[in-house]
């Protein structure tokens, strides 16, 4: 794919690394690519980052024509950037997109405009334990009528975001309320894609779980609400009596990357793993009589994130005396060990970036 590069004739400092936080600094420059029906995907170009331009009547500003991937650039120890499973967050991309009826990206070509992105913004890449460079591939709806239709106009744009540790002072259980009233998907709608809709209809659970005091809350499926399937932005995983326990992906549930490593990873080294359906049910009864070992989220901004209390209509469970579980530990340890290049890669997970 012929990729146009315009350099920014002002480049940004970059930031003092103690200071980064989530998605608040960008880069220098971010890649851009068109759609249309007649010509495909055109004008593949990365050029100084700035706002956009877009009509009033945007398709994507009236009816949510809008996907998105989140992925990190990481600096091993040694000096060298990586990605991590990239053709994974492409592929999903694509899912999303055919869901959503926006244009699909040739794998190839998109694989080459993150890596050329990246290549050319690597020396954002901040180096201090357990930052990243943040990068988010978003494609969106850009017909200029009001008509309600499948697009014939469609953009695409990756943007660069130098983000810090997640944990800054350790890694410390979540409390995390599970949502009985609001649903976030139901099977035939978008849950399997990552879509901002998506996020647009769950912010309201969130916000009361907050004002209560719980980080993030757990869904239950949309029709009975009666099954566990993911939490906020992660998936979520059990270990309850020796079994680990993840929803299965029946098509309301976002199949994370990290989720399938976690189950890979877990699988490679002889663990008992079920992807199945749990009822809450289930998961209380586990909580009351001590057989809930631990339970965490898994996504690619915390890589794991161990959950130390569960709230189920007002009753408060406490997990592994709220503490982080072996096996969580040790998915954090593996997977950050990949990342950042540390442990050896035996998967074949990692994607190197060269010099440019
Ligand atoms: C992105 C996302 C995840 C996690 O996916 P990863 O590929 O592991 O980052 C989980 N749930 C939702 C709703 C998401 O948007």
């Amino acid at each position: 794919m012929d990729i146009k590069f315009v350099k920014s004739n002002k480049l940004k400092e970059k930031p003092d690394p103690s200071t980064l936080g989530f998605g608040k600094i960008f880069t220098d420059h971010m890649f851009v690519m068109d759609y249309n029906k007649e010509e495909g995907w055109h004008d593949a170009r990365i050029v100084p980052f700035e706002n956009l331009s877009i009509h009033p009547a945007s398709t994507v500003l009236h009816y949510g024509s809008e996907i998105f991937e989140g992925l990190k650039a990481y600096r091993r120890t040694d000096g060298t950037v990586q990605l991590f499973r990239p053709i994974e967050n492409i592929r999903r991309m694509n899912n999303s997109a055919e869901r959503l009826c926006l244009p699909q990206l040739d794998e190839e070509d998109a694989l080459e405009a993150l890596v050329k992105f990246v290549e050319i913004e690597q020396d954002w890449t901040p180096s201090q334990k357990g930052t990243s460079l943040y990068l988010r591939p978003f494609m969106f709806g850009n017909d200029e009528s009001l008509g309600v239709h499948a697009v014939n106009n469609a953009t695409f744009i990756i943007i660069a975001s130098p983000v810090g540790s997640y944990y800054k002072e350790g890694i410390n259980p979540v409390k995390i309320m599970i949502e009985d009233e609001d649903v976030r998907a139901v099977r035939g709608g978008t849950g399997y894609a990552k879509c901002g809709g998506n996020y647009a209809a769950s912010n309201r659970a969130g916000e009361r779980a907050e004002q209560k005091g719980y980080s993030q809350v757990l869904w239950l499926d949309g029709v009975e609400r009666k099954y566990v399937e993911e939490v906020g932005a992660m998936n979520v995983m059990f270990k309850i009596n020796g079994e680990i326990i993840t929803p299965k992906l029946t098509g309301s549930i976002l199949p994370g990357i990290t989720r399938k490593s976690c189950i890979e990873v877990l699988k490679s080294e002889g663990y008992n793993v079920s992807e199945r359906l749990l009822s809450v049910d289930e998961l209380e009864q586990a909580m009351d009589d001590g057989t809930l070992e631990e339970a965490w989220g898994c996504g690619t901004a915390a890589v794991v994130s161990p959950i130390g209390e569960l709230c189920y209509k007002d009753k408060k469970s406490i997990i592994n005396s709220g503490k982080i579980g072996d096996v969580t530990q040790h998915l954090y340890d593996t997977l950050t060990g990949i990342q950042w290049g540390e442990v050896e890669d035996k998967f074949d997970w990692t994607y190197p970036i060269s010099k440019p």
